[in-house]
């Protein structure tokens, strides 16, 4: 029997209009979230995140402002400047967006923004939160990963968790969130001997490695609930292997896939995210609900 597609879009939708009440709440109180994005430098990718983020947020309410520096901008000159935005009372939420000029230490500048204005959950301050059980700040895939479990509304207690894939944004606070949910979890990672006996075991399987389809139906045990978080863009094949060639630009069409095979894993599994439209749209979300969140620790402390 095929899976039952997990719809990040309406998961997303849901969260919103919570949002969107809390932030009337917020602002009968006589305050509004203001969310503040630093860009350096020119970048098309990082300008498409940022008119996507400002359209969400202003679609339920959050004030959003975008502050440009120029690309030749010194490390020591954006650190001022994002101790200036954390001193700043009008601004309830920090964004750095990604990618920084290659002289900046992203991630030094990164644990720079204060705690409670952290939106991405990044502060060392947030992620020891995040060990005591405090789920206020966390990284936004990694909320919207566990997000989409809980949405199934199955008992997770007891269940056996495989989590594929360390990292400090997303594999790791997972396994940390999937444990305060009392499930207990695996993390897998490039060292791991024999992966498919431990995903194999696991009710609850979340993949984000950031490798094309490396997690095959196979390696799936029947019945899991599977959380794709990769997103890889590959050439589009045809039947025979070879690249489809784009008529207009004489270039290899591109898609996107997930680090699951999603035509076997649906077979075997329960229920599933598709790549794209699944943790994706959950992820922004999580952006705005920090954002909201972070307010409401600025206005409670
Ligand atoms: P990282 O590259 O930081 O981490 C990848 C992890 O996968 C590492 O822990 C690595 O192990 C592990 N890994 C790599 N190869 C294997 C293997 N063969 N077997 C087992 N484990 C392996 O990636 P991210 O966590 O940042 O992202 C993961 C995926 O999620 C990517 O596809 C990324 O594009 C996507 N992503 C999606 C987001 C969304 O909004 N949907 C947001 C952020 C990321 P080791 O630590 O040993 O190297």
């Amino acid at each position: 029997m095929s899976a039952i597609i997990i719809d990040g879009e309406s998961v997303a939708e849901k969260i919103r209009k919570q949002l969107i009440e809390d932030i009337n709440v917020l602002k009968k109180k006589g305050v509004c979230p203001h969310l503040k994005a630093v860009q350096v430098g020119e970048n098309a990718a990082s300008r498409l995140y940022v008119q996507n983020q400002q359209k969400q947020c202003e679609a339920i309410g959050i004030k959003y402002t975008l502050d440009e520096l120029p690309a030749d901008t010194k490390e020591e000159r954006l650190i001022e400047h994002i101790r200036k935005l954390n001193s700043d009372t009008s601004v309830t939420g920090i964004i750095l967006q990604m990618p920084l000029p290659e002289n900046i230490n992203a991630k030094k500048v990164q644990t720079l923004i204060a705690p409670h204005k952290d939106v991405e959950g990044m502060n060392p301050v947030n992620m020891g939160e995040l060990v005591y059980g405090n789920t206020r700040l966390v990284p936004c895939t990694a909320m919207a990963a566990v997000e989409l479990i809980k949405s199934i509304g199955v008992e997770l207690k007891g269940k056996e968790a495989a989590i594929v894939g360390r990292s400090a944004i997303v594999g790791k606070p997972v396994s940390l969130l999937l444990l305060d949910l009392s499930t207990t979890p695996t993390v897998c990672h490039s060292g791991t001997k024999d992966l498919s006996a431990k995903t194999r075991r696991a009710d609850i399987l979340v993949a984000a490695i950031g490798k094309p389809e490396m997690v095959k139906g196979d390696m799936i045990k029947p019945g899991a609930i599977v959380i794709d978080v990769g997103i890889n863009r590959v050439k589009e094949l045809d039947d025979s292997g070879n690249p489809v060639i784009n008529p207009t630009s004489g270039k290899p069409k591109m898609k996107t896939v997930g680090d699951v095979e999603f035509a076997t894993a649906k077979e075997i599994a329960s229920y599933i995210t598709p790549v794209p439209g699944g943790v994706g749209p959950v992820t922004v979300v999580m952006l705005l609900r920090n954002t909201v969140e972070a307010l409401k620790m600025s206005v409670n402390s």
